[in-house]
């Protein structure tokens, strides 16, 4: 039986799934971690769960396949692995309906208030308050999704039933529907909304700086569904606190779970938990595409889903 290195947090479904393909080395669980890995590092052909840098990477001889939870792979270092023909995976496709819908919540919550009028109604406000103040929505608004990929595309498809006008900025003009931006700032320029659903890394370290973000301006909101680092946190707190920008909705965070307190606390802000993928569906689907991807490997020496 292979053995699979468990470097990190794993569902539980996902570690029972595994556990009846492969034998389970749980450093996760261990004290020690070090001592752990030196232990058991010439025998590990597998490893699931957490960030796995180039120095594990080194550690581990016989490593053939690192499996990712998730479909963002920030988390690993590829060029290490693809150094040393180890195959990386990840769960595309699967997870795109829940980080779409809850994508869709966000923009509504946001341009509804829905948090702050629950809380005028819970606190008691509403007699006193009288009538709901009137609020933005989506439908005729113009949406400008920066990465127009799987999540990207059933944002779009969501956003175009509400009624948005839909641009994309990205490194490729798709030549779709959608009107294409081949420059950040002026899509930013162009639009209400600014969803952000690109991959994390190099790439797009803050990407989204305080020119974009001034582009987008006091009437614009912007949405982070995809990676702290791809936004300047700084520059954006600034820009709401300032009224530059006209509000955010965050489901990641340059340092999560932290963030300053002036973020937390600002109010034009609907905050949450990097709670893209997680619904019980989805994150079940996610474990079992992991597993299908080792047992795939290692049964036809042919991953599923390697990262390219
Ligand atoms: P995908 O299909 O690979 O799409 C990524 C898109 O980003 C592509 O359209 C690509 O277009 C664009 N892109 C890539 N690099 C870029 C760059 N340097 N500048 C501008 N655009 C760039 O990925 P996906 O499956 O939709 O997932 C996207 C990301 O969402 C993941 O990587 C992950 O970080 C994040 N995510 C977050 C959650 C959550 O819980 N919040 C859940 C799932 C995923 P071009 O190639 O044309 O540039």
């Amino acid at each position: 039986m292979k053995n699979i290195l468990i470097a990190g947090n794993l569902p539980q479904d996902c570690l029972q799934l595994m556990g009846q393909h492969f034998n389970l080395l749980r450093m996760d669980q261990a004290t020690d971690k070090d001592a752990f890995l030196a232990k058991h590092a010439a025998s590990i052909d597998g490893v699931s769960g957490g960030a796995i840098d180039g120095a594990m990477i080194d550690k581990l001889p016989n490593l053939k396949i690192i499996a990712n939870f998730g479909v963002g792979y920030d988390n690993i270092d590829v060029a290490a692995a693809k150094a040393r023909d180890i195959v990386v995976t990840n769960t595309p496709n699967r997870l795109n309906a829940a980080v779409a819908e809850l994508t869709l919540g966000l923009m509504i919550a946001l341009a509804r208030r829905i948090p702050k009028n629950h809380e005028m109604v819970r606190n008691g406000h509403w007699p006193s308050v009288k009538r709901a103040p009137l609020t933005g929505q989506l439908a005729g608004a113009k949406l400008g999704i920066l990465g127009l990929g799987r999540i990207g595309k059933a944002i779009a498809k969501r956003a175009d039933a509400c009624d948005m006008e839909i641009s994309y900025f990205g490194r490729t003009d798709q030549q779709n529907d959608y009107r294409y931006f081949d420059d950040l700032t002026s899509m930013a320029a162009h639009v209400d909304w600014l969803v952000i659903i690109a991959p994390g890394g190099e790439g797009t370290d803050k990407l989204v700086n305080a020119n974009v973000i001034e582009a987008l301006g006091p009437e614009g909101f912007l949405v982070n569904i995809a990676r702290g680092s791809i936004v300047d946190e700084t520059a954006l707190i600034l820009a709401l606190e300032q009224g530059k920008l006209g509000g955010a909705a965050l489901d990641v965070f340059e340092n999560e779970p932290h963030m300053p307190d002036t973020l937390r606390n600002l109010p034009n802000v609907v905050l949450s938990p990097h709670a893209g993928s997680a619904t019980h569906v989805t994150r079940q689907q996610m474990g079992a595409q992991v597993v299908d991807n080792l047992v795939a490997f290692f049964e036809t020496g042919k991953a599923l889903d390697p990262v390219t």
